[in-house]
């Protein structure tokens, strides 16, 4: 156990030899008591109003109706509400809201991307991205504040794990894109938004429940009704709940794959020392659902001179072939950050890799870096807050504030 989590509360076993995980606590109120309903499920919500002493009946239809106006129709105040009763909505706004995290920063890179900094009602910060492509645009979501894992290329990896998102703030930063790039209500065609990939801060599967929790709202038909082909789930390699992942969630697995020997991996992501590699690719060849029209995605970032050899790509095949995996893999120039142990691969060693994965069958495409003027490329994001101080960020909005005015 890392020396954050011996000072974690609340530690919840997970199945298998894995080090306890801090669970998600109940979602903080807002400043003024008030309960936020964003991502809680339609019984949540009827259970919150009788638990505020509406009628049983009645709370039954307005969690039913609360749950359209907030998830499909994306309303942001109970007022825009306009099959609940007038009469009602300020009972309803006295006691809840449907606010999403609060947006501390956006900025927008002169690629395209756009990074967002957000901060939760208790003060934690954590970002999201979005990547807009030609025929998609891939929001990148956040599962933790920080990180236990530590994977050395990854900047994340040096922040401390102050706590697991809960449901509302992970299915909240799709709905603050969607506000964002105006795209309610939910509708299938025609969408900016198209996918999302759990791969932004934190571990995912160390979050479990939350994180299914919110996928199931982003997945419901009258929900976010996103389909769960369009939605990744990413891990460093959380073994024991792999299958759970599968038969529960059901979405597209990417696995940060990374290094294929034992002694580059255990350096790179280093919860391969607890799940090694073939256990890995064992628990990939069982994951539920995975065919070929449902590849794999590992992921694999190019160091130079670690894991980036002929040998080294010779391998990758020969381990994807051994499991006989319905595979793709994603080939990731490094982002160096300041004081990052690595470089990135040379452009003719990632071609001359990508050439031999290529060749034996299996996509190998290399992805192009994004937005890495604004730090939002893969494995760059640490939030502003580890730099600046909360009152730092208030003076610098003030600043900026007497400048434009
Ligand atoms: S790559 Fe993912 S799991 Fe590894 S340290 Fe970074 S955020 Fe954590």
């Amino acid at each position: 156990m890392c020396a954050d989590m011996q000072t974690a509360p609340n530690l919840m076993p997970i199945p298998g030899h894995v080090d306890p995980v801090p669970v998600p606590r109940p979602e903080p109120a807002s400043a003024d008591g008030r309960r936020s309903l964003v991502g809680l499920t339609r019984d949540q919500i009827r259970g919150e109003l009788e638990g505020a002493g509406m009628e049983p009946k009645q709370a039954k239809l307005r969690a039913k109706q609360l749950w359209h106006w907030i998830y499909n129709r994306g309303a942001t105040a109970f007022g825009t509400m306009t099959d609940i009763a007038k009469a009602q909505h300020p009972w309803l706004a006295e006691r809840f809201t449907v606010d999403r995290p609060e947006v501390v920063e956006a900025q927008v890179s002169n690629d395209g991307t756009r990074k967002w900094l957000l901060r939760s009602t208790d003060g934690h910060d954590f970002e999201m991205v979005f990547i807009p492509d030609a025929d998609r645009g891939t929001l990148c979501v956040s599962s933790q504040v920080g990180c236990t894992l530590n994977c050395r290329f990854c900047h994340t990896g040096t922040m401390r794990l102050v706590r697991n998102l809960t449901p509302g703030e992970i299915v909240g930063q799709v709905m603050l894109a969607r506000d964002s790039l105006g795209e309610w209500p939910s509708q299938p065609e025609g969408r900016m938004l198209t996918n999302i990939v759990m791969m932004g801060m934190g571990e995912p599967l160390y979050n479990f429940d939350a994180v299914r929790d919110a996928l199931a709202i982003v997945m419901d038909g009258d929900g976010l009704a996103l389909s769960k082909r369009r939605i990744t789930l990413s891990t460093s390699g959380v073994v024991p709940m792999m299958e759970r992942a599968g038969k529960e969630i059901g979405v597209n697995l990417a696995v940060s794959l990374h290094a294929v020997t034992k002694d580059v991996r255990d350096e790179i992501v280093p919860i391969n020392k607890k799940y090694g590699i073939e256990e890995l690719l064992q628990a990939c060849a069982d994951y539920p659902g995975a065919n070929n029209a449902r590849r794999i995605t590992f992921e694999y970032v190019m160091l130079k001179d670690k894991n980036d050899s002929d040998d080294d790509a010779r391998e990758l095949v020969r381990l994807i072939r051994k499991y006989k995996l319905p595979a793709k893999v994603n080939l990731i120039p490094f982002n160096p950050w300041p004081g990052a142990p690595y470089e990135c691969s040379t452009p003719d060693r990632i071609r001359s890799f990508s050439n031999i994965v290529f060749e034996a069958g299996i996509s190998a495409p290399v992805r192009t870096p994004r937005g890495r003027d604004i730090d939002a490329a893969c494995g760059q994001l640490k939030t502003s807050a580890e730099k600046r101080s909360r009152a730092e960020l208030d003076r610098l909005a003030e600043e900026k504030q007497a400048a434009l005015g």
